[in-house]
């Protein structure tokens, strides 16, 4: 955390009374140098200690504690350097058997000058029985009579709830202890402002201050103290990343953007031409989004949608909005791949209305960006174009573009864009916004993504954009089928497999990451391709793997699409986005090496005709486990019910991935467990930000360098 601007917690460690100039050193060694900097190092979690054993010592799994007194002391050396440091102790208070113990550290015989014969120890740890005597190893300990302990005093160490940090650097733990219990007991933390909201957030919360949270999140008298002050401090992070959401979201819409106020005669052309007819849930959105691009405010959506729900031709619909407005719009995919297929279905549909649609393929140079217009040159617009004479009423040239994200870098051809669509990226954010804002006037901005999200992660992930999800598939589909096997399957897999390709439909054959590395990857795919190139012959088979460049992978793509190519071999390199609705069959290698979210992606590439589709995910013989986690696939095609299913086996960040969250962890908070705390927290925030928009009251400064300006990386939004 940043340091809170004005809040005393800003004291520097040296004038706390009660820590001595080595723990000193030791802490600023590790950039310890105020208050709010060591109260802020929160314990990784918490020993019970509290558990002491009268009744003399017996063997036993768990830890406890013992009131000893040390009655002889002796070391054991091995070689030069080994060797072991033994205390044998009795009960201090009770011990009428006279019953021993022995203490033995290993390695440490300089233990030999900290405890001596007479001293009163509390020791936690496990009895363990030897041959001849009872013994403990490396126990923790506490002088508590008889001796000058210079890491602590009583009821630190021992005795009760104590916490344990992460050591890094020079830490060490019993000093470091010692010294956030010194902090705690010499300062006084009752004058820490709150963050959260006065009057109290109330409920369980209620007569909490911010301080004494702190306070007993190191020092807990009790584990409810503990439970309490984690889900205060939860609320509390939430509260700061809520705050952060929707003051970015709230400086988006001061950028002046463009109403779109077409009448809709060319949407109304399209959609009756199209070979189908929208879903209910495609039309909501369009008219959603419709609203959205009407208002002089820019739009800031999210199009959510399952693999294959049919995103793209709601962009679609939504750029003719854009373009009969006499505007310009830009659909940006993350491959060329992608880009070139929009680009294909985008000519298809809207050429015929008089659109003029331009790919462009184009690598951002050292001097600027050069686009290239594959198909048509004629429409290319060089650097030299003066925009001034563009931004008259109505656009002259292409009107939608389509391209890569390196689009974002072509502000010179697009002077009137009014529409921006980015799909399945999951990393647009406030750098690339900025790119579409010119003379700042802002884009309408559409996102597209058809990763599943929870509705609890989609507040924290998207909390700033507004959501429309396409919750229905289109209906002449034909279903997917999936079957979870083992390898020895395969041939029955493969007869199966030539019987769709001479029914005349097509095959994927997916081989999974290895490793992280794409040559192995890419391995892995070339012996897959040899082998079914024998396997499907006289069939024709392609391979595409994340190692070829742009033009090959097109080029195999294209056969693919045309039919050409029966079977496509391949990395995971297919799994966003590729329509191919005559492919059917997909065969999933490895299958126990992806996570359920990612497999459900990579089997929307099938089931995208009025065919039924299949798809095998082949695990290995032995595991079990896979087999089970898999069978939810063989359940279930929804992609929600498969989301929730691996963000409960796995745990948010790893579905989503650090990249894609983009969001630093959460300390406290836990996105699944605290739904509750973080639509509080989104509440809290709105009635913040709705009282004092910039958190400029005196009240809010400490908020504020915490908050700060709104244009910090959280969420998608970085
Ligand atoms: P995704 O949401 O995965 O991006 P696409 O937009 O690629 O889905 O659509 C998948 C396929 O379904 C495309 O071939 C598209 O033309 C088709 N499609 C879209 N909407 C409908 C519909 N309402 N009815 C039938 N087919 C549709
Ligand atoms: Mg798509």
């Amino acid at each position: 955390m940043q340091p809170a601007a004005t809040t005393h917690l800003n004291t520097p460690l040296a004038v706390v009374a009660g820590l001595t100039a080595p723990v000193l050193k030791m802490l600023a060694g590790e950039g310890f140098d105020t208050v709010e900097s060591l109260l802020m190092y929160f314990p990784a979690r918490h020993e019970d200690r509290r558990r002491m054993e009268f009744k003399g010592f017996s063997p036993s799994e768990t830890a406890v504690c013992h009131h000893v007194r040390i009655v002889k002391t002796k070391v054991l050396r091995f070689g030069r350097r080994g060797g072991v440091f033994e205390a044998t102790v009795e009960g201090a208070v009770q011990n009428p058997m006279h019953q021993q113990l022995t203490l033995r550290w290993f390695n440490m015989i300089y233990m030999q000058r900290a405890l001596a014969v007479d001293m009163e120890l509390i020791v936690y740890g496990k009895i363990k029985e030897g041959k001849t005597r009872l013994m403990m190893d490396h126990p923790e300990y506490e002088i508590i009579a008889g001796g000058e302990d210079d890491e602590g005093g009583a009821g630190i160490h021992t005795g009760r709830m104590v916490p344990v940090y992460r050591l890094r650097g020079g830490l060490k733990q019993k000093p470091l202890r010692v010294a956030v219990w010194r902090v705690l007991q010499n300062f006084d933390l009752s004058a820490v402002p709150d963050l959260l909201p006065a009057p109290k957030v109330g409920g369980e919360f209620a007569g909490l201050s911010r301080g004494r949270v702190i306070g007993d999140f190191h020092y807990p008298a009790e584990q409810q103290n503990l439970d309490l002050a984690r889900r205060y401090l939860a609320l509390e992070e939430f509260y700061i990343m809520q705050l952060r959401v929707l003051r970015r979201r709230r400086q988006f819409l001061q950028h002046g953007g463009t109403a779109h106020l077409a009448e809709g005669a060319l949407l109304g052309k399209f959609v009756s031409a199209l070979p189908f007819e929208f879903t209910e849930a495609q039309r909501r959105c369009l008219e959603e989004i419709r609203g959205d691009m009407a208002l002089p405010s820019p739009m800031n959506r999210l199009l959510h949608g399952d693999v294959g729900s049919g995103k793209t031709v709601v962009a679609l619909a939504a750029a003719l909005l854009a373009i009969e407005s006499g505007y310009q719009a830009a659909l940006m995919a993350p491959t060329q791949i992608l880009a070139e297929q929009h680009f294909q279905n985008a000519r298809k549909w809207l050429e015929p209305l008089g659109v003029r649609v331009v790919l462009r393929t184009g690598e951002r140079t050292e001097d600027g960006f050069t686009t290239v217009d594959a198909e048509n040159p004629e429409l290319s617009l060089g650097k030299s174009l003066n925009p001034s004479v563009l931004s008259v009423s109505s656009v002259v040239g292409p009107q939608l573009f389509i391209g890569t994200h390196a689009l974002l870098y072509d502000s010179v051809s697009m002077p009137r864009l009014g529409l921006a669509v980015i799909d399945e990226q999951h990393k647009f954010g406030v750098a690339q916004r900025a790119r579409l804002i010119a003379h700042g006037r802002a884009p309408d901005v559409l996102v597209m993504t058809a990763t599943p999200i929870p509705r609890t992660l989609k507040l924290t992930l998207y909390g700033d954009l507004d959501v429309s999800t396409i919750d229905e598939r289109p209906k002449e589909r034909g279903k997917t089928i999936t079957a979870v096997r083992t390898v020895k399957k395969l041939d029955e897999v493969t007869k199966f497999v030539l019987k769709q390709i001479e029914g005349g439909r097509q095959c994927f054959i997916v081989y999974p990451l290895i490793d992280e590395s794409e040559k192995l990857d890419a391995g892995a795919a070339k012996a897959g391709f040899a082998e079914w190139t024998k396997k499907l012959a006289p069939h024709v088979v392609g391979l595409m793997h994340g190692r070829m460049d742009g033009a090959e992978k097109e080029s195999v793509m294209r056969g693919f699409r045309a039919g050409e190519i029966k079977a496509l071999v391949s990395t995971t390199v297919i799994e966003v986005g590729v329509d191919v609705p005559n492919a059917t069959v997909m065969l999933v290698f490895n299958a126990e090496r992806f996570g359920l979210a990612q497999i459900h992606q990579l089997r929307g590439r099938i089931g995208r005709g009025a065919h039924t589709s299949y798809a095998v995910l082949f695990v290995p013989e032995k595991d079990a486990e896979a087999k089970e986690r898999l069978r939810i696939l063989e359940e279930s095609s929804d992609g929600f019910v498969i989301a929730e299913e691996d963000l409960r086996r796995r745990g948010p960040g790893d579905v989503l991935g650090h990249a894609q969250s983009g969001q630093a962890p959460l300390q406290f908070g836990e996105m699944l467990a605290d739904t509750r705390l973080l639509t509080l927290a989104r509440r809290l925030a709105e009635r913040t930000l709705s009282g004092d928009g910039e958190l400029k009251k005196p009240g809010h400064a400490a908020l504020r360098s915490l908050v700060g300006e709104g244009d910090a990386p959280v969420g998608m939004m970085q």
